[in-house]
């Protein structure tokens, strides 16, 4: 038995700004190097530990724009005023080669690709913060600007409403223990029935071997 072809996870993770769930993206694509991590696009300046391509594709607004008039994403949204989407291409590309994908992205894109042709595959993870002082204290290290990191602690809860709409909801009080449980996550989403190739055909073969023995 093994995974059907062309039929990757699209593992979501959200979480509002600072809970750590890019770690945890990074993390996942190391204890499986068959998963990839979704590289967004923004129009967002880059931080200066951030590489083009690496981190995202930085793009000028009237870039993105037309990248959204050619239908290249496969969600985008406004967050914190900058745009951020999703590229397609490379998303077909990594399914097409079996590959999983974990995308760290906000509520409104989760939801776009909750709703999106791949939803069969969408298996959707929020991450809680233990404490909204300990987001603070998150964002304080960033080196965002102080506009910045305080528009992003006023919109926090804006995302934290959403966790309902989501498969699993994880609180992150230790990086470790939230990782080890996106593991098991995806481990049981991968044994799933209706992801495991040539099952029918072991149960047949299963019911020949008792009908030719024991009747
Ligand atoms: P940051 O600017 O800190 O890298 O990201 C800000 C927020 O935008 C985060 O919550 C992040 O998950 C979200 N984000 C990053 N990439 C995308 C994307 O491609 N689509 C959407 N909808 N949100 C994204």
């Amino acid at each position: 038995m093994y995974k059907k072809p062309q039929d990757g996870l699209l593992i979501i993770l959200s979480s509002p700004s600072g809970a750590g769930k890019s770690t945890l993206a990074k993390q996942l694509a190391k204890w499986d190097s068959s998963i990839r991590v979704s590289i967004s696009a923004t129009t967002r300046p880059a931080r200066d530990n951030e590489q083009e391509g690496k981190d995202y594709f930085f793009l000028t607004e009237e870039k993105f724009k037309n990248k959204i008039n050619n239908r290249e994403f496969l969600e985008y949204a406004t967050v914190f005023g900058n745009l951020y989407g999703t590229p397609v291409n490379y998303i077909e590309q990594c399914l097409r080669n079996n590959h999983d994908i974990v995308f760290d992205i906000d509520w409104q894109g989760g939801s776009q690709i909750k709703n999106s042709k791949f939803k069969e595959n969408v298996i959707s993870i929020f991450i809680l913060p233990p404490s909204i002082k300990a987001l603070d204290e998150r964002l304080r290290r960033r080196g965002d600007s102080h506009a910045m990191m305080s528009r992003r602690m006023q919109d926090c809860y804006e995302e934290i409403k959403h966790w309902k709409d989501y498969d699993y909801v994880l609180v992150n009080n230790q990086l470790d223990e939230v990782f080890s449980q996106i593991a098991k996550i995806v481990i049981a989403e991968r044994l799933k029935r209706k992801r495991m190739c040539g099952l029918s055909d072991f149960v047949e073969k299963l019911k020949k071997e008792f009908e030719s023995n024991y009747r």
